[in-house]
C-alpha cells in the first residue's frame, strides 16, 4: 500500500500504511484472578495500585482519541471487572457518545459476571467477549486455575439482562482441542457467537512454540467431519466466519496462520499508560506524563490542552509496523497478554 504523509494537524489517526484507526483498547489493570497458561506468568508482578492511570485521566484520554476517529473502545485487562470503579468508568464513556463514540464493549473472563452483568448493562455496555475455553470443568481448572461453574453463570446472567456477547475460545495442541466439536454443538444450540483463537506468541512465560498452535485449518477440519461449511466473506474484522449446515456461524481469528494485519485498526492502552501501536509492538509510548499534563491543564483553566499528547502519539501510531510476520522475529520482550489485553 502506498504510504502517505504523516500529519500531526490531521483528525485521525493513520500509520503508515494507510490504516486508520477505529477501535481503542484499555486495559484497566493487569491483575487477574484466573491463571490461564496461555496468558499469565507463573509469578506475575502487579502494577502498583498507584501507577495505574486513574479513570479521571482515562477518560479525558478516551475524549481525544473520540475526536481523533476512535468509534469503539472496548475495556479489558487483566480481568476489568477486579478493578474498582469500572461501571462508574463505562457509565462515564456514555458521554462520548455524542463526540462520535459508537460502541463500548469488554472483555471478560466471566468469573464476576453474574454479580455485574445488570449494572454493566445500565451503565450503558453495549456487548462483551467472554473468554471460555473448555466445556470440560477439569480441563477449565487445568487451563484457567479457577472453576468453570461461576463462568457458566456469568453467561446466564449475561442473556438474562440481554447483554450481546461473543464467547472467544483460545486453543492449544493437546490440551483444550478435543473441545472443538463439544463448543460448536454448545454455542450452537443456544445461538451463542463462537470464536476460536489461535494460540499466539503473547503468554507470560514464553514457552509458545508454532507446534502448540490449532490452526484455522485444524479446527476446520475437526468440524468438517460434523457439518457442511462454506466460507463467508470476510467483513472489517478479524475473525473470518463460516457457515456451518447453513444456519449458524463462527468466527477464527487465525493470527498466527491467516494474519488479518492488513486491514488493523486498532490501538491498545496498558493500564500504566504505554501506547502500543500492536499486540507484537516491541516498544510502546508512554502517554501518562503528557496525559497528566493535560489533566492539570484542565483543573487549572477549565480547558483541554491536547498538543503535547498529540505530538508523540501521532508519530507513534504513524510508525505502526506492517504486522505480526514482519515482528514475529524479534527479540522476546517482557509484556504480555494479561498487560495488553489481547
Ligand atoms: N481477562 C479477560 C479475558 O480473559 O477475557 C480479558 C483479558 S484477556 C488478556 C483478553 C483475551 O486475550 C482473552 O480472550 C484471552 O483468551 C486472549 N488471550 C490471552 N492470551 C492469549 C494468547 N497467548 N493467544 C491468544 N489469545 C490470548
Ligand atoms: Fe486472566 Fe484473561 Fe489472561 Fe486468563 S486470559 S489469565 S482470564 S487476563
Amino acid at each position: 500500500m502506498m504510504k502517505h504523509d504523516i500529519s500531526t494537524n490531521s483528525p485521525i489517526l493513520q500509520d503508515q500504511y494507510g490504516r486508520i484507526k477505529r477501535k481503542l483498547r484499555i486495559s484497566v489493570t493487569d491483575r487477574c484472578n484466573f491463571k490461564c497458561t496461555y496468558c499469565m506468568p507463573e509469578h506475575p508482578e502487579w502494577m502498583k495500585k498507584q501507577d495505574l492511570l486513574s479513570f479521571e485521566a482515562l477518560l479525558i484520554f478516551c475524549r481525544y482519541m473520540v475526536q481523533q476517529g476512535i468509534e469503539n473502545i472496548r475495556i479489558t485487562g487483566g480481568e476489568p471487572l477486579m478493578r474498582q470503579g469500572v461501571v462508574h468508568f463505562i457509565r462515564d464513556l456514555q458521554s462520548l457518545r455524542a463526540i462520535g463514540l459508537k460502541r463500548i464493549s469488554m472483555t471478560t473472563n466471566g468469573h464476576y459476571l453474574a454479580k455485574y452483568a445488570e449494572q454493566l448493562k445500565h451503565a450503558g455496555l453495549d456487548d462483551l467477549n467472554i473468554s471460555l475455553d473448555s466445556l470440560d470443568a477439569d480441563q477449565f481448572k487445568k487451563l484457567t486455575k479457577k472453576d468453570l461453574a461461576p463462568v457458566l453463570k456469568g453467561i446466564e446472567a449475561a442473556q438474562k439482562v440481554s447483554l450481546p456477547f461473543k464467547i472467544n475460545c483460545v486453543l492449544m495442541k493437546d490440551q483444550n482441542d478435543d473441545q472443538i466439536v463439544p463448543m460448536v454443538k454448545w454455542a450452537k444450540q443456544q445461538q451463542i457467537p463462537l470464536r476460536f483463537i489461535e494460540f499466539m506468541p503473547l503468554d507470560g512465560d514464553q514457552h509458545w512454540t508454532d507446534q502448540a498452535v490449532v490452526s484455522e485449518a485444524e479446527i476446520l477440519a475437526q468440524l468438517k467431519a460434523h457439518y457442511q461449511i462454506q466460507v463467508l466473506q470476510q467483513q472489517h474484522e478479524p475473525a473470518r466466519q463460516y457457515q456451518l449446515d447453513g444456519q449458524y456461524c463462527i468466527g477464527i481469528i487465525s493470527t498466527i496462520t491467516h494474519s488479518f494485519c492488513g486491514d488493523c485498526d486498532r490501538i491498545r492502552l496498558t493500564a500504566q499508560g504505554e501506547l502500543y501501536n500492536c499486540l507484537f509492538a516491541q516498544q510502546g509510548l508512554n502517554i501518562k506524563p503528557y496525559l497528566h499534563a493535560v489533566v492539570k491543564q484542565k483543573a487549572e483553566c477549565g480547558q483541554f490542552e491536547f498538543q503535547q499528547l498529540e505530538q508523540h502519539i501521532k508519530p507513534y501510531i504513524w510508525h505502526k509496523a506492517k504486522g505480526y510476520h514482519a515482528i514475529q522475529h524479534q527479540q522476546a520482550r517482557k509484556i504480555s497478554m494479561h498487560m495488553l489485553g489481547g
